[in-house]
């Protein structure tokens, strides 16, 4: 089509060329985002449903860029996966997110901490020592820590990523599977994971309640996570309705607007003290 008109080729090129070069200066200057102190960690609660108590979040990151304000991570990540920067990234957020679960238990409040790992990660043969030091520095249990892997990520390179979470998991460290059901991923694969939670997509839980197919679907995914053994988290609950849903057919944790959007340290505090009571 492009051959049709010189003008839109011109066009799309130049679009092109500068989305690229606004890429490539973003890549380059999330090496030096950690030092200049312009990521933020931002904590969004997960709902233990029949207890109705929050003792887990999860932790999101953010970058306040100074010229382009608030980048998400759904933009830089990426980019840090490419650069190779995200190993770097995941320890500064793993120390973060363990900082801060120290500093809420001095105050009081018990939160476990969830954090994402990519791909490559899993691949990192540093992380494991590098995350037993930070525990142990600490002298937090590893119990206290949760990672979220991707289905996605967990099939890239399947032989190092089982035995990475091998590692994990025999350290203490508790496994999810994050976006469950936008992968390929096998029952068989699935069953020799040592995972302990399986987390359904939001794609799946945002109109769970005007849509019956969405309920067919997490129906089955709770299904499959129970009789593996696995806890199940909804993410993506936006409203009441979706939470009753979630609430009859077992899911263990509900995430989401309808509880809260992810918090900056401080407003989790007090979100927390006005839900509890
Ligand atoms: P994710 O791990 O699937 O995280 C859930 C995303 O859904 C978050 O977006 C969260 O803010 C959003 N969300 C939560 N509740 C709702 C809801 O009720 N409705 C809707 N529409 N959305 C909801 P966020 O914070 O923009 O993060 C996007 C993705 O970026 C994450 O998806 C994760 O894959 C990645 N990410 C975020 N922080 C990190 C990190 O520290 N490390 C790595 N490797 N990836 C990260
Ligand atoms: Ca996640
Ligand atoms: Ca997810
Ligand atoms: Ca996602």
């Amino acid at each position: 089509h492009a051959k049709r008109s010189h003008h839109k080729v011109v066009f799309y090129r130049e679009e092109l060329n500068q989305h690229s070069v606004q890429r490539l200066s973003l890549m380059t200057e999330l090496r030096g985002a950690i030092e200049r102190d312009e990521l933020q960690l931002l904590y969004q609660p997960k709902l233990n449903i029949s207890e109705g108590v929050v003792s887990k979040a999860e932790c999101l990151v953010r970058w306040y860029h100074p010229e382009h304000g608030l980048v998400g991570p759904d933009e830089f990540i990426p980019l840090a996966e490419q650069s190779g920067a995200i190993r770097e990234l995941t320890k500064w957020v793993i120390l973060t997110a363990l900082d801060q679960h120290l500093r809420w238990r001095s105050d009081g409040i018990d939160v476990q901490v969830a954090v994402n790992i990519s791909a490559l990660d899993l691949v990192d043969n540093e992380l494991p020592a590098f995350v037993s030091e930070a525990l142990s520095k600490r002298r937090l249990s590893p119990s206290v820590l949760t990672f979220e892997v991707t289905e996605s990520a967990l099939m890239a390179e399947p032989e190092q990523a089982m035995s990475a979470l091998s590692l994990l998991s025999y350290m203490g460290i508790a496994l999810s599977i994050d976006d469950f059901g936008t992968g390929y991923s096998s029952m068989s694969q699935l069953k020799q994971m040592p995972v302990s939670e399986l987390k359904i997509d939001k794609s799946f839980v945002l109109n769970l309640a005007s849509d019956q197919q969405d309920c067919i679907l997490v129906k089955a995914c709770v299904e499959l996570a129970h009789n593996l053994g696995l806890s199940v988290v909804a993410e993506g609950v936006e409203d009441e309705a979706s939470l009753q849903i979630l609430k009859r057919y077992g899911v263990e944790y509900a995430q989401g607007y309808w509880m809260s959007r992810p918090l900056k340290p401080a407003d989790f505090s007090a979100w927390l003290e006005e839900f509890s009571h």
